[in-house]
């Protein structure tokens, strides 16, 4: 029997779903396949589980043993998330359990296991059948993630061969249930997509209970959002009625910035400081409605009005809206609060402890402020929101499938994502949400739904995983949304480079149907949970004496730079601050302090930065990860540390759980290679950093790129850096150049290099660097 803590009980009642079980549970008792469809906050993630266990999924012995599985696309969710069901059901971390990359709580008794979709794929390959589950959930469906998407494929084709066995009475198989949950209503790119799922499969709406979200758009669209957003959160702070407040950026920086002049001004300690210093009351704002002041649109005389929704010719130039301010100051609208703001950053790289902080109630008297990316969107329902102000942008990775160079692109949400982040307002009661964005621009820019991650990421690593599970037409497989034939060409052209596919046999006239087969080496690199080409360099390594580094130079790669160089060579020159919950009322008490500060900060950084470039003398960004890795095991990792060497703590702990992780899977799968994991790795000498740079240059052998233009100069001088110096890489047809973050940056520039990652941002910057020479 369940037993849940009574509170839990008392608010479960409360949400949608649960009134819905019945109907949910006759569903997918009589069905194959079965899609549910609710509002962000209906209770779909941590309810349709209990569901399930409830009526005896998961429980040894009964109909249905096999463990319930539930995917996420975020690490996040799936970890809070687990431990959310555990606590609802008054269950261990072992009986409801997480699995992400780096993490796991899975035991034999796991009953409930909530995992990445990542992690789901990499099971597949080693068990097709998934015997040990008895349904499967995917979650968030509608986000598109590319795992999703493939999951959902492959599941379509599991559900059958699981029914055609249990129907011959095959091997005890019991049938495998598939259910896919999803926060908006279009889900017939699922439901009506015949090669998917050849009947129909029910779709339930779970009835939402929301209550109205009043839009407010703003007259114009501010390119600079996030003053834009702190000024708007200052109005709803100063002049409306207690309740959340939820911010939509778009990354990090934005936020981090955001918080600490939201900090400044209406943090406790800012609060305090400004008591002490003023003898006069303030002025208590919170006793106008929101339905008497639309915030921020005021017209020359100073009236509330209603955006005019057929207004014409939108004036995207003109957007500063400093008239509004000093309106304001004309009107005598003072901005000032007595109620201190809580104000919790939320974004991917925060650590797991201070992700969870939105989950805790402010402290009393205070006014919960969250500044958020998407993450915020759909994946985690934060209590006791009632005002929104979105940004209506989000930081996309772009990929460009022709040349292979990223961008990272902030760029306008979705109409349905916009009408997301507006939901969130609306849980608890009414609520209002201020759209840092004109009403004609959101009708003529937005797009109705996002596109599918699979339409703009690189698949070679899908491609891979699908190969291994023996699906060798990838091109027939039943993707939600089919990937561009551009992109599947590339995939599979770099697969064979790396010897992970057999060379297909050209075929002009049908390109795609001459695919190569996996090869045994390709099929030992899909067991690695890194992309094809670190997995490449993983099973070349063991030849040598070289496997701890290249584990660890892989695991670095994978996990991405964990330097912090914004926090010294900031772009508008300011030092951003690493902690969110310093105030800049600390900093502003002496400015000339704070630059002595900022200089000696500076000084150390390029000094720690000088001590890991020497690990093969300034020719490697990978030898500089390696060496400050080393460093931060040496010293038994910890905060001093990350602080003293510039690098993110959250990065270097995954970069150590990875590295353990690849070395279990090494020892397991390579009967005779010692890879038993040892933290501390002493530095590689001479020998052993040539073999890895071979490896690296093996890894990367499509990835090189020579210096254009002679250094020697006919007066003989020689350029000392190689900043400016433009290089030719392959298959790009722009100057590309060695990115400033980059250890070659500071000496004579090299005639080859390999690279890990192309990027645009203001030029075409090429980034992991590594000095080769020709052979
Ligand atoms: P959905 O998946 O439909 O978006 P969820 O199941 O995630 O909905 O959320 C249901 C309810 O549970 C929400 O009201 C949410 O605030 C609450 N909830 C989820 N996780 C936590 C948590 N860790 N602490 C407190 N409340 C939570
Ligand atoms: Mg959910």
């Amino acid at each position: 029997a369940v037993k849940r803590p009574p509170s839990i009980e008392e608010a479960r009642l409360l949400l949608p779903i649960v009134a819905e079980e019945q109907p949910i549970m006759e569903a997918i008792l009589l069905n194959p396949v079965v899609i549910i469809c609710g509002e962000t906050g209906s209770g779909k993630t941590t309810q349709v589980p209990q569901f399930l266990y409830e009526s005896g999924f998961g429980t040894p012995g009964s109909e249905n043993p096999g463990m319930i599985g539930i995917t996420q696309p975020r690490r996040v969710a799936a970890v809070s998330m687990a431990a959310r069901v555990a606590h609802e059901l008054s269950l261990t971390s072992s009986r409801v359990s997480h699995q992400i990359r780096y993490d796991a709580t899975v035991s034999p008794s796991t009953s409930i296991k909530f995992m990445t979709d990542g992690v789901l794929l990499r099971e597949l390959a080693n068990d097709f059948l998934l015997v040990r589950y008895s349904v499967i959930i995917i979650d968030e469906a509608h986000e598109r993630s590319m795992n999703t998407d493939i999951l959902i494929g492959v599941l379509s084709r599991v559900v059958k061969l699981r029914e055609e066995m249990w129907k011959e009475r095959k091997d005890d198989v019991k049938p495998l249930r598939l259910i896919i949950m999803s926060a908006t209503l279009r889900v017939s790119d699922f439901a009506d997509n015949t090669t998917l799922f050849s009947s129909r499969p029910p779709v339930i709406n779970v009835a939402a209970r929301q209550h109205p979200v009043t839009i407010h758009f703003s007259r114009r669209t501010s390119p600079n959002y996030v003053n834009e957003a702190v000024r708007k959160a200052t109005k709803i702070h100063t002049r409306l009625p207690p309740g959340g407040l939820l911010i939509f950026l778009t990354g990090q920086n934005e936020i981090i910035g955001a918080c600490r002049k939201l900090e400044a001004k209406f943090g406790k300690k800012a609060l305090d400081l400004k008591k002490k210093n003023r003898s006069r009351p303030s002025q208590q704002g919170a006793d106008v409605e929101p339905e008497d002041l639309d915030l921020g649109n005021f017209d020359q005389d100073g009236l509330a009005f209603d955006v005019d929704e057929n207004m014409d010719q939108e004036d995207l130039e003109a957007l500063d809206s400093d008239d509004e301010q000093n309106l304001d100051e004309e009107l005598g609208l003072g901005e000032d609060s007595d109620v201190p703001m809580h104000i919790v950053p939320l974004y991917s790289l925060l650590s797991s402890e201070k992700q969870m902080r939105v989950f805790e109630p402010p402290p009393p008297g205070c006014r919960l402020v969250v500044v958020s990316t998407n993450v915020a969107e759909t994946s985690l329902t934060i209590p006791g929101i009632r005002y929104v102000v979105d940004c209506g942008r989000a930081k996309e990775r772009r990929y460009d499938i022709a040349n292979g160079i990223q961008a990272f692109q902030i760029s306008w949400v979705s109409k349905a994502s916009a009408a997301q982040r507006a939901g969130r307002a609306g849980r608890t009661g009414p609520g209002h949400c201020y759209r840092l964005y004109s009403s004609a621009l959101f009708e003529h820019h937005f797009e109705e739904f996002s596109t599918p991650e699979i339409q703009r990421m690189p698949i070679e690593g899908v491609v891979l995983q699908m190969k291994s599970m023996h699906i060798d037409a990838v091109v027939n497989f039943p993707f939600p949304t089919s990937p561009d034939k551009i992109a599947m060409r590339k995939a599979e052209k770099t697969l064979t480079h790396l010897g992970a596919l057999t060379f297909a046999t050209p075929d002009v006239k049908n390109a795609l149907s001459s695919v190569g087969q996996i090869t045994d080496l390709g099929r030992t690199m899909a067991l690695f949970p890194v992309s094809p080409r670190f997995s490449r360099m993983l099973v070349s390594g063991q030849q040598h004496d070289c496997l701890p580094y290249i584990i660890s130079i892989v695991s670095a790669m994978s996990v991405g730079d964990p330097f912090l160089y914004e926090e010294v060579l900031g772009q508008d020159g300011s030092d951003v601050e690493n902690d969110a919950e310093s105030s800049l009322v600390n900093l502003r008490s002496d400015s000339v302090k704070a630059k002595d500060a900022r200089n000696l900060k500076r000084k150390a950084f390029f000094q720690s930065q000088h001590m890991h470039s020497s690990l093969g003398s300034y020719s490697s960004d990978v030898f500089k990860v390696l060496s400050v890795v080393g460093g931060y095991e040496y010293a038994g990792g910890g905060q001093k540390f990350c602080s003293e060497n510039f690098v993110r703590p959250k990065a270097m702990e995954e970069i150590h759980k990875l590295r353990a992780q690849i070395s279990n899977i090494v020892q397991t799968n390579f009967p005779g290679v010692d890879a038993k994991f040892a933290p501390k790795l002493p530095p590689p000498n001479e020998g052993q950093l040539k073999v890895l740079k071979q490896l690296l240059a093996a890894g990367f052998i499509d990835q090189v790129a020579v210096r254009k233009i002679r250094i020697e100069g006919a007066d003989g001088v020689q350029v000392s850096t190689s900043k400016g110096v433009p290089y030719k890489a392959m298959g790009i047809s722009e100057d590309a150049f060695i990115h400033p973050s980059s250890v070659l940056a500071n000496v004579p520039p090299p005639d080859y290099v390999i690279f890990s990652e192309v990027i645009r941002t203001s030029r075409i910057f090429l980034k992991g660097v590594t000095v080769v020479n020709p052979s």
